[in-house]
């Protein structure tokens, strides 16, 4: 062999051995800021779910350098709109993605509106120890400084590093990594938006660098007593937010509509206004699960209460937040109706 086809023959295997060592990392959209538009870069009003996957992508080339990219387009639209149906088809892929053996993890585009409550979802449902990483931008794609890209890069890198398995569905924003279950958006524009109130970020991600500091604890994904497979349809879990001068109206309203378990988002450490608590003690006792949380953004309402659960027939939400609590009493009706058996859900997932 001659000197330059030797040196072909090596450059060829090195490059080869080197792309076949690269992660293989599938992206499903389903739309948010982080593919919408404007009129112009300082513009405020703008169009989420409007750019494609493949728009997203040729943004930033620089993935290419962290693993090999798949992706598919799962939906487009604003996480506002987010519903059951996309859960479903949702789930069931990133389940069937992460069986196969070409694919190292799975990174899902999102709106950051309901970004929790998808993460969650994924995290209680798929039966896999692979990365699944969630990300999205504040400012949408055609904006001055916009934060998909580097999210977007973030996320590729965190669903490319091993120590991101074993972790449930994870959220990456503003080179933060936030556990599926704790995550939430606490701000309505800044890219700052995302924060864990009970417990902290689980990790940081900068410029591609991953650091994980702690791991989740509660049940999920392979842990979690829900599995995707043996879900088609969800029963209806309404949430009501309780104030000053309250009644108990929306509740009697949810329970006509034919809702099988209502959260709701109590004042302070989870506490009702009298004529709302009779009406959820009232559902209750027609066999609604009515499940207690707070809308105070942090701590539990599972440890001490003013309310007499035992004798309203209510159930705790620990410390999640009403969205989260709203997904996994779904998710724990469409099981039993048990009510001990519930409250368990909510002390170990
Ligand atoms: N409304 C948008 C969404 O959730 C907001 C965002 O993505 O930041 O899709």
């Amino acid at each position: 062999m001659g000197l330059l086809k030797k040196f072909a023959f090596i450059t060829f295997f090195i490059v080869s051995s080197l792309a076949a060592a690269k992660p293989n990392i599938y992206i499903l959209a389903t739309g948010g800021t982080i593919a919408g538009s404007s009129a112009s870069a300082t513009e405020g009003n703008y169009t989420a779910g409007s750019k494609g996957i493949e728009d997203i992508l040729s943004a930033v080339p620089q993935l290419g350098d962290l693993a090999t990219i798949k992706s598919e387009q799962i939906s487009n639209i604003g996480s506002q709109e987010m519903n059951d149906e996309i859960w479903l088809k949702l789930a069931n892929r990133v389940s069937e993605l992460l069986t196969k053996n070409d694919v190292d993890g799975v990174v899902i585009v999102h709106g950051t509106d309901t970004m929790e409550e998808t993460a969650y979802f994924l995290s209680l449902v798929v039966k896999s120890k692979k990365p699944i990483v969630l990300v999205g931008a504040m400012r949408n794609a055609d904006s001055m400084s916009a934060d998909g890209p580097l999210n977007l890069y973030n996320a590729i890198a965190v669903a490319a590093d091993k120590n991101a398995r074993e972790k449930g569905a994870l959220v990456v924003m503003n080179d933060e990594i936030h556990a599926a279950r704790e995550v939430t958006k606490t701000n309505t524009t800044n890219v700052a938006a995302f924060a864990s109130p009970n417990s902290g970020k689980i990790g940081t991600v900068n410029y591609g660098v991953v650091n994980f500091y702690m791991a989740p604890l509660r049940k999920h994904t392979v842990a979690s007593e829900f599995n995707i497979k043996d879900l088609k349809a969800f029963p209806r879990v309404d949430i009501i937010y309780g104030h000053a001068q309250d009644n108990g109206d929306l509740v009697d309203a949810a329970v006509q509509k034919g809702a099988k378990g209502i959260v709701v988002a109590g004042m302070g450490n989870g506490n009702l206004y009298p004529d709302t608590e009779a009406a959820l003690a009232k559902a209750s006792e027609a066999g609604v699960i009515v499940v207690r949380s707070s809308r105070t953004g942090s701590g539990s309402t599972s440890v001490s209460s003013e309310v007499d659960d035992a004798k309203l027939g209510f159930l705790t939400a620990d410390n999640l937040n009403p969205q989260k609590a709203r997904v996994l009493l779904m998710l724990a009706l469409s099981k039993t109706s048990d009510k001990a058996k519930i409250q368990s859900f909510f002390a170990t997932h």
